[in-house]
């Protein structure tokens, strides 16, 4: 295409201002690299600042603790898929990374002896399933907005260069397969800006847009998830897709699991606190998956509450006034806006809410993005890297534990970007640009120039979602997955000739819409599918036709290509870096 298109060269680009991008930054920033970050929000409006009860990290403030405990927590709720040796690495780094944030002036709860406060969360456990450990490091229920402000400030001070309101549209690539940067455009002009660089890391979070309700900012819509599938790369473990227990019923707005921690519990329609029977021995703080599906099966069986019997409830207004305000302030006012309630009196209306994918990119425990078993044995795509919630490393497996997401995306931020400075001494020059690298970026761009005139971009988002919701949800079968494959592949083709709002007033807003939109269609299909096919149940992933983790078939990860709709499987990697491996167990709380 002979369109000019403006450019800017930089040593790395960071896709994505969320914790994970923003580290990586600070990293690179202060070894001297010249670093672009890019976000389509204000840099401090990333999802990051909506985590509320914490970071884990074996410090032993409050119970005893050791990495090693951290780790065999994490290898079990990932129901064995997590891959190890990121996992090791993960858990011995966590307490250098928490006292780094305390250093960078991240103000995390105190205890009185000044130490930083500790909450205990679900999963969490001492001398390998034992009693409960305290391991979740938090500032009150707002430990995300401490830590993405303190890093955005951090970056201001180490000259990191931001592009605010910029929205990526697709990566750039040479016939090699070296990434080279991205196209992106400036919201508020319409612009398209080509930002070279040496390296590329995309941190541009998860997509719980997937899903109508859900605990997700408006934003989170996969978009760097979209561009890798749309680079060739495939996505892994999608069909690994976190319910949050209580999201508030109906609205999805997450109340964090530390309201769990400091001593709150469910009860169901009968006042019986339920998950005594569920988890007789975690009860309240057993996984999430474990906890969701309880709450589903209780509904299901009609011990919901209400007058419609479609919630449960989360008490903690035996914990006082007191306890509330000091630990759970961010909840109090949830409450108050949302419910028009007070916490610390009535109990609160929950219902499981999409939440958090365990999918993404996947990537090494370098950052580097790894591509697949398919075109023989793994190798890196040069030049590209991914980190947080996009990417997976795979610390997660089946099922996150609360408090090891903000780690994620810390640890292996900082671990991308220690290797891309390694990478950038030996790539010291730019690689030339093809001539043809930039058309189907701006073509993309070009298509959604035009008005149309179909069904609105919100319209189908809204069936995108309901479909997903519906066939896709917490409970699975075969019949109910392949019906929504077939509806995603009609609104795959409703897409063609979707309408945007008009132009006159909503500017290029309507444009991001759309791109999003063409994401998120991509990231479900990778999702349904790969739930689909898998035939056992593991972590969040629950079959009802096949109600058993299998592990003679299915400890292995799954890979969605989009060139064709194709699936593809590859080993866990079991075997850690210094510890002897946990084998899988069968997986109790
Ligand atoms: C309500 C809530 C509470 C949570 N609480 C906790 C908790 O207590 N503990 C925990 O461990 N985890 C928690 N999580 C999970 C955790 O917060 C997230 O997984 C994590 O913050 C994701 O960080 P990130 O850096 O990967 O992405 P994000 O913080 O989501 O940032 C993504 C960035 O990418 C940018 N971006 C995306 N697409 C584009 C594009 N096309 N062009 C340009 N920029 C783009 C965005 O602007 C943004 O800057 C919570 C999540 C939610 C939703």
């Amino acid at each position: 295409m002979g369109v000019p298109v403006e450019r800017r060269r930089f040593d790395t680009l960071i896709l994505g201002a969320g914790g994970a991008g923003l580290r990586a930054a600070l990293q690179l920033a202060r070894a001297e690299a010249r670093v672009a970050v890019v976000s389509k929000v204000f840099p401090t409006r990333s999802h990051t600042v909506a985590a509320q009860g914490g970071v884990n990290a074996s410090l032993a403030n409050v119970t005893a603790d050791n990495w090693h405990w951290h780790m065999y927590d994490t290898v079990k709720g990932s129901d064995y898929l997590g891959d190890q040796d990121a996992i090791e690495y993960m858990c011995r780094a966590a307490p250098k990374i928490v006292y780094e944030l305390e250093h960078f002036g991240v103000p995390f709860s105190r205890l009185d002896s000044g130490r930083i406060y500790q909450r205990p969360f679900g999963g969490m456990t001492q001398n390998f399933g034992g009693e409960q450990a305290a391991r979740t490091c938090a500032a009150a229920d707002r430990t995300g907005h401490a830590i993405l402000h303190t890093l955005y400030q951090q970056n201001i001070r180490a000259r990191t260069h931001f592009f605010d309101e910029y929205f990526a549209v697709d990566l750039v690539r040479d016939e090699e397969g070296f990434i080279l940067g991205a196209l992106v455009m400036a919201i508020e002009s319409g612009e398209p800006l080509l930002i070279e660089a040496k390296t590329t890391l995309i941190a541009t979070g998860g997509c719980g847009q997937l899903f109508r309700t859900n605990t997700n900012a408006h934003i989170n819509t996969g978009d760097g998830m979209a561009m890798a599938l749309r680079a060739g790369i495939p996505l892994q473990d999608m069909e690994f897709f976190q319910f949050h227990p209580t999201g508030i019923a109906g609205k999805g707005m997450l109340i964090t699991e530390g309201a769990r921690g400091e001593g709150g519990y469910l009860v169901n329609g009968e006042g019986e606190r339920f998950m005594e029977r569920y988890a007789p021995h975690a009860k309240d703080l057993a996984s999430r998956d474990v906890v969701s599906r309880a709450i589903a099966t209780e509904i299901r069986e009609g011990r919901g509450c209400g007058p419609k019997k479609d919630h449960v409830l989360l008490k903690v207004d035996h914990l006082g006034a007191e306890v509330v305000n000091k630990r759970l302030p961010g909840i109090r006012d949830l409450c108050r806006t949302f419910l028009h309630i007070e916490p610390a009196e009535t109990p609160i209306p929950v219902f499981p809410t999409a939440h958090y994918v365990m999918g993404g990119i996947p990537t090494d425990r370098f950052g580097r993005v790894v591509t697949p078993a398919r075109h023989g044995p793994e190798e890196g795509v040069p030049g590209l890297y991914a980190a947080g919630e996009c990417a997976c490393v795979s610390v997660h497996g089946a099922n996150r534990l609360g408090g090891n997401s903000l780690l994620d995306i810390l640890v292996f931020g900082r671990a991308a970007a220690n290797h891309i400075i390694g990478f950038l001494a030996e790539h010291r020059y730019h690689r030339p640009l093809p001539g043809d690298a930039l058309d189907r970026p701006l073509e993309r761009l070009a298509r959604w120039d035009q008005k149309g005139e179909g069904e609105t971009v919100a319209q189908l988002r809204a069936d995108l979602q309901k479909v997903m919701e519906t066939h896709c949800g917490v409970f699975r079968t075969e019949e109910v997955m392949r019906e929504g494959i077939g509806r995603l592949k009609t609104i795959r083709a409703r897409l063609a000739d979707v309408r945007l709002r008009d132009f006159s007033r909503a500017f290029n807003t309507a444009r991001v819409e759309a791109l999003e939109l063409e994401n998120l269609v991509d990231i479900s299909m990778a999702t349904m599918m790969a739930a689909g096919a898998r035939q056992e149940s593991r972590g969040a992933h629950s079959r009802i036709d096949y109600p058993k983790r299998d592990d003679g078939n299915w400890l292995k990860h799954s890979l969605y290509f989009l060139d064709g709709d194709v699936l593809d499987y590859k080993p866990v990697r079991t075997k850690p870096i210094t510890v002897e491996s946990f084998p899988p167990k069968e997986r109790v709380y």
